[in-house]
């Protein structure tokens, strides 16, 4: 994979954690295989997670009612946003596969690394209404998460007690990722490391060691098509009637989102093509 690029985006506050170890191997799985691999350690690297309006320079177009997402748009066409974003958006840029390594923290991202997606991922660089889903910025780029549970995985499955890990994956990647228009590679989930022997973690880091081997080629996960939906406010960006009755018939709904009131398709968000595409 020589001339292709990764970026891993860890937050861990830990250096001797799982999480590091994992990001230990997967820059050494991908430079083995030629990969260049480039690392944003967020607490290393003391990211602020906070937006404000300091993260731009020059007069912002309100100063009595700041907008962040207008006034950073604005910046960002205008190259004034702050210099810790523009670094981060500069190594996403280089990047064909973004990898986000964390811990699962109250059912989602740690703070920090939220906060990283709030400040880097700018109106107009990575979203804007126009863009949304199919027409995302980041369609060339593949993106995974790789996160680790203190929940074991028969409690994050449809009748544990934590409910269905497709429920957790559903707003991130779809809501983030698919939103921004990534190819949203199938999650790397290591359930309840803490509670499992040194030798299951070793098996652990193994197996995504050699998953990354051949990550490029990892189907994908599908999404229900943009195509589908009416993307625009007369149309309440809804699934169009046509798409509808195709799926009246089906057993399950289209996703873990567009469910039609009906069971979801299992594993939707963990595994590849359990949707149409
Ligand atoms: P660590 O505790 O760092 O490591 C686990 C074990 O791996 C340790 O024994 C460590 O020594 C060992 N280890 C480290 N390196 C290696 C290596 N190279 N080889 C083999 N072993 C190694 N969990 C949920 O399920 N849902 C939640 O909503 C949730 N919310 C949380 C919120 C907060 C604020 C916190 C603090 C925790 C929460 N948790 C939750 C638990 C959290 O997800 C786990 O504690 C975390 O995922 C464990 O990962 P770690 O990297 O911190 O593990």
């Amino acid at each position: 994979m020589s001339g292709m690029r990764a970026l891993i985006v860890l937050a861990h506050e830990v250096r001797t954690s799982f999480n590091y170890a994992m990001m230990e191997a997967a820059v050494e799985a991908l430079e083995n295989k030629g990969w260049q691999v480039t690392v944003s350690d967020l607490y290393a690297m003391k990211f602020n997670p906070v937006l404000s309006a300091a993260d731009i320079t020059g007069s912002p177009k309100d100063p009595l009612h700041f907008k962040y997402a207008v006034e950073t748009g604005r910046a960002w066409k205008e190259g004034r946003l702050s210099s810790d974003i523009v670094q981060e958006q500069k190594k996403l840029d280089a990047a064909d596969l973004v990898v986000f390594q964390f811990p699962l923290y109250w059912f989602g991202m740690p703070a920090i690394m939220k906060g990283w997606f709030e400040r880097v991922f700018t109106h107009g660089y990575a979203y804007s209404l126009q863009t949304m889903y199919a027409k995302g910025p980041f369609q060339k780029k593949k993106a995974l998460l790789s996160f680790t549970t203190g929940g074991n995985d028969s409690s994050f499955s449809p009748t544990g007690v934590h409910g269905d890990i497709n429920v957790v994956l559903w707003p991130l990647q779809n809501g983030i990722l698919n939103f921004c228009g990534f190819q949203v590679l199938e999650p790397q989930l290591s359930y309840a490391v803490s509670h499992t022997s040194h030798q299951e973690r070793t098996q652990i880091l193994q197996a995504w060691k050699t998953r990354l081997e051949n990550i490029w080629e990892d189907k994908c996960i599908s999404f229900a098509p943009a195509a589908d939906f009416d993307m625009s406010f007369a149309g309440g960006f809804a699934l169009k009637e046509e798409a509808k009755k195709a799926s009246a018939h089906q057993e399950y709904g289209l996703s873990v989102g567009q469910h039609l009131g009906k069971a979801f398709p299992p594993d939707n968000q963990v595994r590849a093509g359990s949707t149409k595409i």
